[in-house]
């Protein structure tokens, strides 16, 4: 696996491997890698000749006061996960290589999927998510991307990102990777301390409950909600940011449950803020 920290050398890199006509699979990723990360480089590298993993905190898409500083990171961990996951090339800039302009005039903004949940609890979070992921594609002009369901909401505003600006990228979304438990993996699961970690999995048994709910026939989106809301609370650790079902293509709450539907939720426990979502299909 080839390291590489400025943009220069993978350019050069780059056009060496399309002149070889062979295709490039993209991993963006902020670090600290687990098996969820390993997944997306395991699939890149089923359908890619090359896979190219990024490492990047990024920061525009930290607001002021969130983990940005404390974010956890182990390169050297890191690079032996994604040489062992099937990268070829990994790419870790600094923060200066990849906004060389300092202060960032120009971002990307998708309104609209962004603008609830997620966009909702950290005003500019997408924006930053959209900007560093479009200024990855036009840097490696990638065949496809690897992103993970884990996050459902940035992979709907990357889809539709892509759909807007006609990037021409192939958006692949990767089922979410967890812990026996059921908790999903995420590198903000080590700030968990024993007692949190136990209660963690609670979030996923919410959303579990609430797509059980809607298998048995329930299709009034209240009554899913406060089911779910009833299991969270049932774990004094947790505080609720949201628990909702939406149309996994819109990210509204529809009236009534049918089709392709995407249950979400996000609850801070001590210092994590955790994530985690699940699909439910109603045929109408
Ligand atoms: P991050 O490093 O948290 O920005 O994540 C980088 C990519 O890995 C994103 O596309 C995430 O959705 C994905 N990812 C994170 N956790 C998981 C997981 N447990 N399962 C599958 N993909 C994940």
């Amino acid at each position: 696996m080839e390291l590489t920290t400025t943009v220069s050398e993978l350019t050069k890199l780059l056009s060496s491997v399309r002149r070889e006509g062979r295709t490039v699979g993209l991993v963006p990723t902020m670090g600290y890698l687990h098996r969820g990360h390993c997944s997306l480089m395991e699939a890149a590298a089923r359908e890619c000749d090359e896979v190219l993993i990024t490492v990047f905190v990024n920061p525009l898409q930290f607001a002021e006061g969130e983990d940005f500083e404390t974010y956890p990171r182990d390169l050297e961990r890191d690079m032996e996960l994604a040489a062992a996951s099937g990268a070829t090339v990994a790419f870790v800039p600094s923060v200066a290589e990849m906004y060389p302009g300092g202060e960032v005039l120009t971002t990307v903004t998708v309104s609209g999927v962004s603008e609830g949940y997620e966009g909702a609890v950290r005003p500019g979070h997408f924006a930053g998510v959209a900007t560093v992921v479009a200024k990855l594609f036009s840097m490696t002009t990638p065949d496809r991307a690897y992103f993970g369901e884990k996050d459902y909401q940035q992979v709907v505003v990357v889809r539709r990102m892509v759909t807007d600006l006609s990037m021409g990228v192939d958006v692949v979304a990767c089922p979410t990777i967890r812990e026996p438990d059921g908790l999903a993996m995420s590198s903000r699961n080590t700030y968990l301390s024993d007692p949190e970690r136990r209660a963690a999995p609670t979030l996923h048994a919410a959303l579990r409950a609430g797509a059980s709910l809607i298998e048995s026939g329930e299709r009034d989106p209240a009554v899913v909600r406060a089911t779910m809301e009833d299991v969270l609370a049932a774990e004094p650790l947790f505080r609720l940011d949201y628990l909702d079902v939406v149309d996994a293509d819109t990210m509204r709450t529809p009236e009534r449950l049918v089709g392709e539907l995407r249950l979400i939720g996000a609850a801070t426990i001590g210092r994590a803020r955790l994530l985690d979502n699940i699909g439910v299909r109603v045929d109408g």
